[in-house]
């Protein structure tokens, strides 16, 4: 029986679910990996060690009880995994699609050495949705209902994951977004060959179910007064994100035929989805030399983005080597089967055209003395210029906070870059410096991740439930 056999990691070696063929996926906007089948998940989740101190669990932002609910698998029990799972985690099937695992809970994986990590990610996303498939839902039959009222701002993973802890606490939470879906950057963001927008539509109508309330297409400071908000709730929320487009800086930014990276992306889901108010935002890249520029998720998702409206080339410019990339490499690994180039060690330096883009100029770069975050610092070759040709560039160099106007008025401070001070260890875990305010997720720590905005919302979940009382 091989489910009984405690070297499994060695005669089984590690083994991700299938994925779609690059010609085939490269032009569809869906997800590339197929699901695991039963006796994959079982005979893969066996693989764990059951190491006596679990790095991997150490490692996971949300400290997910990994090898418990490995196991759990590993003998057939969805149900049970699925509760496991949902106790440290409020979106475990979105985690286990994109969060960069190789940087996380497998990369700390004691397999990773040499024998191939656990496929940690693709576990939970398979527990998950099996157990919803089964009918499973969040048990709140032990919950008593209080009268408290919480606001929460902000639909994305920090929104959620606060929303979360407050429902199965007896707060039924009143989530309001300006966008017309839930989810945040994982539905208007995040592209759907990564995460298929029925995964959080199915996500809403849970939490719906649960008792939390969602007001959809409302902004806060424009359609609500925030000060209302304040003195009809007991306490609110904040997981607003950072939206602040990074410029370059450079010369020809502004010519036709650049593009923001987020905007781009948003507008294409929204065009997909129906949700587009203003046609002209959407942008095909169709039959057009690409270059994107950034090396993060958001630039691999531009790239592969530009791919699938049938770009005739797409090249991503970055200033580090490959090895030095911010994002997941899974991903780089993914978009350049997918028919992306990729020049490193090329920092940009104008966007050259007459009456619209014709190329990017660039200059070679090594890498000198590490800066303040242990990053080695890119340093100019000199003599090194090049013009890559190019019909679109898009700028994926990351987003700032964007503190809004009322921010000074209801005293919420923030840091010298913009970010909400929060601080994870004051009296209330996540409190701004008006006690009744919380926040987390992107607008505390800046531009990251799905699962540390996930972590920050839990955690201010429970910081109001302590300041509440409850
Ligand atoms: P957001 O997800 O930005 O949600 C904020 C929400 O607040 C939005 O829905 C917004 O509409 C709402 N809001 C803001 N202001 C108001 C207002 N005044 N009134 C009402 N609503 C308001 N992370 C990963 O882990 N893996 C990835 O693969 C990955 N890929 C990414 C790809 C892209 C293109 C981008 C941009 C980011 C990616 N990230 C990824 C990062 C991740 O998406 C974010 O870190 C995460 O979504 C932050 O969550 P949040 O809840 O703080 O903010
Ligand atoms: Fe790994 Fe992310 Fe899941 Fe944690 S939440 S176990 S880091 S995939």
């Amino acid at each position: 029986n091989r489910l009984n056999n405690d070297f499994q990691f060695i005669d089984v070696g590690r083994q991700d679910p299938q994925k779609k063929a690059a010609r085939t996926r490269a032009r569809q906007f869906a997800e590339i990996y197929e699901p695991f089948k039963p006796m994959e998940a079982a005979s893969q989740a066996h693989r764990c060690l059951h190491c006596g101190n679990p790095y991997c669990e150490w490692k996971c932002p949300v400290h997910n009880y990994i090898p418990n609910w490995l196991q759990l698998v590993s003998e057939g029990n969805i149900l049970e995994a699925a509760e496991m799972s949902h106790r440290t985690n409020s979106l475990p099937e979105v985690c286990g699609r994109v969060c960069p695992q190789d940087r996380l809970c497998e990369g700390d994986c004691t397999l990773n050495d040499g024998f191939g990590a656990v496929t940690i990610g693709s576990v939970e996303k398979y527990i998950t949705d099996t157990a919803f498939a089964m009918g499973w839902r969040p048990d709140m039959s032990q919950v008593t209902w209080t009268d408290r009222k919480v606001a929460i701002i902000g639909a994305g993973p920090a929104g959620l994951g606060c929303a979360d802890i407050l429902v199965r606490n007896g707060v039924k939470p009143v989530v309001f977004d300006k966008y017309a879906e839930i989810g945040g950057l994982l539905t208007f963001g995040i592209p759907e060959f990564k995460l298929e927008k029925t995964v959080m539509e199915r996500r809403r109508a849970v939490f719906e179910e649960m008792g939390v309330e969602f007001r959809l297409n409302v902004e806060v400071g424009k359609d609500v007064a925030f000060e209302d908000l304040l003195a009809k709730y007991d306490a609110v929320f904040l997981g607003m994100g950072t939206y602040t487009y990074m410029e370059g800086g450079f010369p020809g930014e502004d010519l036709p035929g650049v593009h923001k990276a987020l905007d781009y992306l948003i507008a294409n889901v929204n065009h997909r989805l129906g949700f587009e108010k203003n046609p002209e935002d959407f942008v095909s890249l169709e039959g057009q030399r690409v270059v994107v520029l950034g090396g993060g998720d958001t630039a691999m998702d531009c790239n592969r983005t530009a791919i699938r409206q049938g770009a005739r080339e797409v090249t991503c410019a970055y200033r580090r080597d490959e090895e030095n990339m911010p994002g997941s490499r899974r991903e780089v690994a993914n978009a350049r089967e997918e028919g992306v180039d990729f020049l490193f060690n090329r920092q940009p330096v104008a966007v050259v055209g007459e009456e619209r883009v014709e190329g990017v100029k660039v200059v070679r770069t090594r890498l000198g003395e590490a800066d303040e975050n242990g990053r080695r610092r890119p340093e100019v070759v000199p003599g090194s210029e090049e013009i890559i040709p190019a019909d679109a560039v898009v700028i994926a160099f990351g987003f700032q906070p964007s503190p809004a106007p009322w921010f000074e008025s209801v005293g919420i401070e923030v840091d010298e870059r913009g970010r909400v001070k929060a601080p994870e260890h004051g009296s209330f875990a996540f409190q701004t410096t008006n006690e009744k305010i919380f926040a987390g997720g992107d607008m505390v720590r800046g531009s990251d991740l799905v699962v540390t905005a996930v972590y920050e919302g839990r955690q201010a979940g429970e910081g109001i439930l302590d300041y509440l009382d409850i």
